[in-house]
């Protein structure tokens, strides 16, 4: 079967004076307009571009491009075409051969509306209590329901267009008509990436923390408000699906939580840097995320919330030793209701 093409409409770009997904980027310096828009056209035209080596991967500018025309995953293609690695080859194919579909994988009792673990054995740790009674058993897990957006780190467009349409299908077979997605990489890849190239998804998405809201209100009478200041680590997959920050604001409205106002907070937001510190050196990355925690510190924060497991790897213990408390969002909401909180730090990171 031929693989998906991506949908890119040259002709926005056309138009496009501000060309915002380049000047918008934290990682590179393209305040001159007329400058992004050179680049940006040898991009289109498939020629080399420091856009395609400098490339953090940080998934922004799927945000910043106000018309919905998918710089990024061009930017991927591209980086894909030219052989340009965004990391070490090693490392590519381990991904690549570790995520493989082999035939096995785990369903819990699932029924019409289920969880997605994707492929991420810390949401295991986190998915217990009253906030998930009635559907934690109906789960899905593996590399069959992996969603593969994390190739996008590893110019592997090829791999997510080959694998996607296959996964669709493994959960449409379970009978599954709403997937409450535990991770936002899984929700972004179901209304983002399969729409961006013509991939059909016969199933609502539903993003764990619309789900997490409805628990909350329905949980309104035993939340105790926590009554503190918290800086919110975005990660690179919220960049897919930005619609959904606003939920952020309505779960720390629903525990008495202050989102404090920041420099690296919203569309600013500075990834984990956990993902380019190979390519780009760890000098590179620690400075990234020295940026990011003494902001967290420099606004007072007392707690840091965060979505991703993996930015959980990369800052929780470095959050800790600044003073300020790492704790998933799920953990919060947890917190707030008397219950024990699943992710927890150790001396390697998270323990699950
Ligand atoms: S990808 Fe979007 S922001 Fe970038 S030049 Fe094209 S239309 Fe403008
Ligand atoms: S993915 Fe991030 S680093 Fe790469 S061009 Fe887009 S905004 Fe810049």
């Amino acid at each position: 079967m031929p693989l998906a093409k991506l949908q890119f409409d040259t002709t926005k770009c056309a138009a496009c004076e501000a060309v915002s997904c380049l000047v918008g980027c934290q990682y590179m310096d393209f305040r001159d307009t007329d400058e992004a828009k050179k680049e940006w056209q040898k991009v289109i035209d498939n020629q080399d571009s420091t856009v395609l080596r400098s490339c953090t991967t940080c998934y922004a500018c799927e945000e910043y491009c106000p018309f919905g025309n998918h710089p990024f995953y061009l930017i991927v293609e591209r980086q894909e075409e030219k052989g340009i690695l965004p990391a070490p080859r090693p490392i590519i194919t381990m991904w690549i051969n570790q995520c493989q579909p082999v035939g096995k994988f785990i369903v819990g009792k699932v029924e019409e509306r289920a969880l997605s673990y994707c492929f991420l054995p810390h949401l295991y740790a986190l998915v217990k209590g009253k906030l998930f009674d009635g559907i934690a058993w109906s789960g899905i897990f593996g590399q069959e329901f992996f969603c593969n957006a994390v190739y996008l780190h590893y110019a592997r467009a090829s791999i997510i267009k080959d694998r996607l349409p296959m996964v669709v299908e493994n959960i449409k077979n379970q009978g599954i008509k709403e997937l409450v997605c535990l991770h936002d990489e899984c929700y972004g890849t179901f209304t983002s990436l399969a729409s961006a190239y013509g991939i059909d998804v016969p199933f609502r998405p539903v993003h764990y923390y619309e789900y997490l809201c409805d628990r909350l209100r329905e949980l309104k009478d035993v939340i105790k408000p926590l009554n503190i200041r918290a800086a919110y680590q975005r990660n690179c997959s919220a960049r897919l699906c930005p619609q959904t920050d606003h939920y952020v604001d309505d779960i720390f409205g629903l525990l008495g939580v202050e989102r404090i106002k920041r420099r690296y907070d919203q569309e600013n937001a500075l990834c984990c840097a956990e993902v380019f510190r190979m390519a780009k050196g760890p000098a590179f990355a620690d400075d990234v995320q020295r940026r990011n925690l003494e902001d967290m510190v420099e606004y007072g924060a007392e707690y840091c919330v965060f979505n991703c497991p993996a930015c959980w790897d990369a800052l929780a213990d470095k959050a800790s030793d600044r003073g300020i408390e790492p704790i998933h969002m799920i953990d919060l909401c947890k917190l707030a209701i008397g219950e024990e909180q699943g992710l927890r730090l150790s001396e390697s990171g998270a323990e699950v």
